[in-house]
C-alpha cells in the first residue's frame, strides 16, 4: 500500500490496525484541504459505502484516529483534519483560513514548550493544548489584492 503520490521525504505510513471504517475516514481527511465536520465525513462515507454509516460510528472511529495521532481536530471549528507529520511526535498550530476555509498545521515546539513551561511556573499542569490562528492564506490573500 504505497502512495505512488506521496513523496513526501521521511514519511511513514499510518499502522496498519484500523478497522475500515477508521482506514477510509483517514483516507478522505487526508485527501482534503479543509477541515471536515463529522457530518461532511458521514455523509462522504455514506456516498462512498454501501451500508449506511452512523454519526457515532463516525465520533468513535475519529476518537481512535486522534488518539492514534493521524488526525487532528480544530477546536474553534469542530472539525477535523489528517496530520501532516504523524510519525513524529508533536504539538501542532494550526493556521485557519477563514476565506477558503484551508488550513495548514505548523508542527512546533518552541512555542509550545513556552507556554507549558509558563504554565508550570504558575504551578498549571497542563492536559492539553490548543493553538490555532486565524486568518487569510497565501492563495486568498493574493486573490484578496483584486476584490
Ligand atoms: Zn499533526
Ligand atoms: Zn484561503
Amino acid at each position: 500500500m504505497v502512495e505512488s503520490g506521496d513523496a513526501e521525504p521521511g514519511h511513514q505510513s499510518p499502522p496498519r490496525h484500523l478497522t475500515a471504517v477508521q482506514a477510509q475516514l483517514y483516507d478522505l481527511l487526508k485527501r482534503g484541504l479543509e477541515p471536515a465536520s463529522a457530518y461532511q465525513l458521514m455523509d462522504q462515507l455514506n456516498q462512498a459505502c454501501d451500508a449506511r454509516v452512523y454519526p457515532q460510528t463516525v465520533y468513535r472511529a475519529l476518537t481512535r484516529l486522534q488518539a492514534l495521532g493521524l488526525v487532528h481536530r480544530v477546536e474553534s471549528s469542530n472539525a477535523y483534519l489528517a496530520c501532516c507529520a504523524p510519525a513524529q511526535p508533536h504539538r501542532c498550530i494550526h493556521l485557519l483560513c477563514d476565506r477558503c476555509g484551508n488550513a495548514e498545521e505548523l508542527i512546533d515546539t518552541q512555542i509550545s514548550g513556552d507556554l507549558e513551561a509558563d504554565a508550570e511556573q504558575r504551578q498549571f499542569l497542563v492536559q492539553r493544548q490548543i493553538v490555532e490562528l486565524h486568518g487569510v492564506c497565501r492563495h486568498c490573500a493574493s486573490q484578496g489584492a483584486t476584490t
